[in-house]
């Protein structure tokens, strides 16, 4: 028998008031694994974490860890860490006090003392010896990594993770960020983070779950959701990335033929079952354009043209929509944009 997920949320809805926070949300997250959900601004990320970790009750449906219900068992019972937003440490202890609090309600594991225990964790985030500092004296990155290793100190089987990063610079922020799924796959934690920065999300996860009005629109691994999003909302969040609307005009083998506007194009479609007449909804990610010679050609002109140093991003105007493509060369005022059948995912067709 397969082992029991560690986190199963089961239909889990939070309504306040006027709000629905999370909406039938289903979600599993198995041994080890490093799992997040992002989302924009809005989309029941926090109120997600909020509810794994016991400081909110669902309104309907199921929390289970290690497949046991845990409604009604508070936070300190839940053998978890959390991590917030905030560095959230106590200004009046030092930096070993602020780690060794995590364990007033726990033994440390494996029959360490505090000192034993406190040192171990410092030195794990690469603060070893900074046990008598004063946390109101680091930077914000340390400060967020003593949060961190105050978080692991009792050894949870369960690490929550809310936006650890976002008070910090970009710099730091991709930096800390492999620290951190250095040390999650040092101490094989199973791990929940949120954040709304889709790049950090595929840059650091081993599956995501991309929230929308309190639902996953999808969940699976970076790359999936990357190369082939479920939906327009996934399409559009992950990446840049070109969407296209059009109507179904006939199939040839395992190409579509999709009217987009002024032209038909050809768009790769194995196990469609698509007829004539349908609205098809795909993308093209800007890597996926070539210059010319490709099966579909798109005549656009130019808008404007970002320097971004590995490669210059550019914005053009096709028929009153804007496409996103990369260049390496000077641009020129009439781009032409060519893809292949198999360069575009079809996402949906109905
Ligand atoms: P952000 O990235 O801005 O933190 P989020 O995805 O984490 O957003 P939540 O904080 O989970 O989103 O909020 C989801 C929705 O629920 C929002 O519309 C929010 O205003 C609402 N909400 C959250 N907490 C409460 C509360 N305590 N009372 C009323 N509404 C709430």
């Amino acid at each position: 028998m397969a082992s029991e997920p560690v986190v199963s949320l089961d239909g889990i809805t939070k309504r306040y008031e006027t709000t629905t926070a999370v909406d039938d949300l289903s979600i599993t997250v198995s041994e080890g694994e490093f799992f997040t959900l992002v989302g924009p601004s809005g989309c029941g990320k926090t109120t997600t974490l909020r509810l794994l970790g016991g400081f909110e009750e669902a309104t309907a449906g199921a929390v289970r860890l290690r497949g046991e219900d845990v409604t009604g068992v508070p936070p300190e019972a839940r053998d978890i860490g959390v991590v917030f937003q905030s560095y959230a440490l106590f200004p009046h202890m030092t930096v070993g006090e602020n780690v060794g609090y995590g364990l007033n309600f726990a033994d440390p594991p494996g029959g360490m003392s505090t000192d034993e225990r406190v040192a171990e964790l410092l030195e794990l985030v690469g603060l070893g010896g900074f046990e008598d500092r004063d946390p109101t004296a680091l930077s914000g990155g340390q400060r967020q990594r003593v949060a961190i290793a105050r978080a692991l100190a009792p050894g949870p089987d369960l690490l929550l993770l809310d936006e650890p990063m976002s008070a910090l610079d970009a710099r730091l922020r991709e930096r800390l960020r492999v620290e951190l799924k250095r040390l999650q796959q040092e101490l094989d934690i199973t791990t929940v983070y949120v954040t709304h920065d889709q790049e950090e999300a595929l840059a650091i996860s081993d599956r995501v779950a991309v929230m929308h009005d309190g639902g996953a629109e999808q969940v699976g691994t970076p790359r999936a959701v990357y190369d082939r999003p479920a939906t327009n909302f996934v399409a559009e969040f992950v990446g840049d990335n070109n969407v296209f609307s059009g109507r179904v005009a006939g199939r040839d083998g395992d190409t579509l033929n999709i009217d987009v506007g002024p032209t038909t194009v050809q768009v790769a479609s194995p196990d469609g079952t698509a007829s004539s007449g349908d609205t098809a909804v795909f993308c093209v990610r800007p890597e996926g354009f070539s210059r010319g010679g490709a099966t579909n050609q798109l005549r656009a002109e130019l808008e404007s043209a970002e320097f971004l140093g590995w490669t210059t991003r550019l914005h053009l105007d096709w028929e009153g929509k804007e496409l996103l493509a990369r260049t390496d060369a000077a641009p020129s005022e009439i781009v032409s944009v060519g893809f292949e059948p198999e360069d575009a995912h079809l996402v949906t067709v109905e």
